[in-house]
């Protein structure tokens, strides 16, 4: 099928998004880069950001994770809610963020107060910054834990001061493909529930996917298929963001010894554009496994947001992969150098600074 044809239907089937897969590279970079400009003009968002990892314990063990290390291993560590928020406090100390991103692995010693008294305490000392935590796994294994609702779970999350969830644990929302990278992880139903739930509390979030290791193409479409799915029913998505899968140190890397390059991210960004439109009007183009030139590339193929600085993040060093340091300055000048208008953004994707 050709784009503009596929750009005709309203409501794209999953085959459609497979062949949407399969066109000339350049074709679609150019359909997505025009709609892209219709949307967003030539600005590109980011923002000034940290990632707090609170603990590396994680009993899901998936086979793709470098991170993840077991309770007796020497370099396992939980941070203390204090600690967790003193660290927060020197992060925007030394660079001024407007979120923090909090994630961590599945450790059964954490309750639901572990993250009442952090998120609390953040937005006690630091109200400026704005909370994007947690995942539907987390939340899906709270309410095993505490035997409540996801509804539960997430309103006291939000009263703690919860503003926004990313969409850690997406990877390909199928099930054949779950079972074999994380066969202890949430099914596709699960994750989708769970969003769902969010949505229908007024809690905005984010959807990944995570690609390039045992998964078809038709699967990708069938991820993308079920995200647009649910964002035409509650239109909860902020953003779209894909990242090839970084096989480094992890178990799975056995099985995928090369990693996927930038052609995939760029077809998969361009991809994402074309189906979700201005439904969900933030593709992200996400440096952090993908690198920084290839999400320079992302930003002409569809994508209007660089993400963030993402100071601290620790999953992505893990597999022993080099991040750079890009504080906000940084990423302005390389946005302008690319011939966008750099603007800051935050936690809403509302612009919040012109550069
Ligand atoms: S990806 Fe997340 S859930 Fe899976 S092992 Fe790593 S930390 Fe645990």
């Amino acid at each position: 099928m050709a784009i503009a044809e596929f750009m005709q239907l309203e409501r794209p089937r999953p085959r459609d998004i497979e062949e949407l897969f399969q066109a000339d590279l350049w074709e679609l970079g150019m359909a997505a880069d025009a709609l892209k400009r219709k949307l967003h003009g030539d600005t590109a968002t980011f923002i000034s950001n940290m990632v707090f990892n609170y603990t590396n314990i994680c009993v899901v063990e998936c086979t793709f994770c470098a991170f993840y290390r077991r309770r007796d291993d020497p370099d396992a560590y939980v941070y203390e809610p204090m600690a967790a928020v003193k660290k927060v406090l020197e992060v925007d100390a030394i660079y001024g963020i407007r979120q923090v991103l909090v994630q961590g692995g599945i450790f059964p010693e954490i309750g639901i107060e572990y993250f009442e008294e952090l998120f609390a305490e953040i937005k006690r000392r630091a109200p400026h910054i704005a909370i994007h935590a947690l995942s539907p796994l987390e939340v899906d294994y709270l309410s095993r834990r505490e035997r409540m609702s996801y509804r539960e779970v997430l309103d006291r999350l939000r009263s703690a001061g919860m503003d926004s969830m990313p969409g850690g644990g997406g990877e390909i929302l199928v099930d054949r493909v779950r079972r074999e990278i994380a066969p202890k992880k949430i099914r596709t139903d699960v994750w989708l529930r769970v969003m769902e739930e969010a949505h229908r509390l007024g809690i905005p979030t984010s959807a990944t996917m995570m690609y390039g290791h045992v998964e078809t193409v038709s699967e990708r479409a069938e991820h993308i298929y079920r995200v647009l799915e649910l964002q035409e029913r509650t239109g909860g998505f902020m953003a779209f963001i894909a990242w090839n899968f970084e096989p480094g140190r992890s178990e799975l890397s056995g099985r995928v010894p090369y990693p996927h390059t930038s052609v995939s991210l760029l077809r998969a960004v361009a991809v994402a554009r074309l189906v979700f439109r201005d439904k969900i009007p933030n593709i992200q183009a996400g440096w952090l496994t993908n690198g920084v030139e290839t999400a320079q590339l992302a930003l002409h193929f569809g994508a209007n947001d660089f993400g963030g600085t993402l100071y601290d993040e620790r999953v992505i060093p893990a597999t022993g992969m080099k991040m750079p340091i890009l504080r906000r300055k940084d990423i302005a000048n390389m946005l302008a150098s690319l011939g966008f208008r750099p603007a800051e953004r935050d936690n809403w994707y509302r612009i919040v600074r012109l550069y």
